[in-house]
């Protein structure tokens, strides 16, 4: 999966904001930020989608969730609240075939200005 972009940046070939990183994941801000804060965070082995994941992947999963929690926090973001999101495949808006999870926040995300 060399052409995949998100692979690049896990393998740093290309250049990211990272805010967070581990053997198995790392974490960067959206380079088209939805709300003031816009991290994804990455699993390193490329998995497509949450189609693609497996049951021995529910660790990788949980690992993900909880990256989320704790860059929310170092954000300062958690009190206040966010989202996270995953898109999934053409109709779910998934545009990069990289699994990613979407932490939105420092705003309030249910007006109307973002209609996330
Ligand atoms: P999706 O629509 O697939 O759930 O979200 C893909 C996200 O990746 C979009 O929010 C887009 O702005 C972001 N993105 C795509 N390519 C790059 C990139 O090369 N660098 C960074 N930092 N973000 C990217
Ligand atoms: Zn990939």
């Amino acid at each position: 999966m060399t052409e995949c972009i998100f692979c690049k940046i896990a393998k740093k070939e290309i250049p990211a904001e990272t805010v967070f990183e581990n053997d198995e994941l790392v974490a960067f801000k959206d380079r088209n930020p939805l709300a003031p804060v816009h991290i994804l965070i990455i699993p390193k082995r490329h998995i497509a989608s949450i189609n693609d994941l497996m049951m021995a992947d529910a660790g990788l999963a949980g690992q993900m969730i909880l990256a989320a929690k704790n860059i929310a926090k170092d954000l300062s973001i958690s009190e206040k609240g966010y989202k996270l999101l995953f898109r999934v495949g053409e109709w779910g808006g998934q545009e990069v075939p990289h699994i990613h999870l979407h932490l939105i926040g420092g705003a309030r995300l249910y007006e109307d200005i973002y209609p996330l």
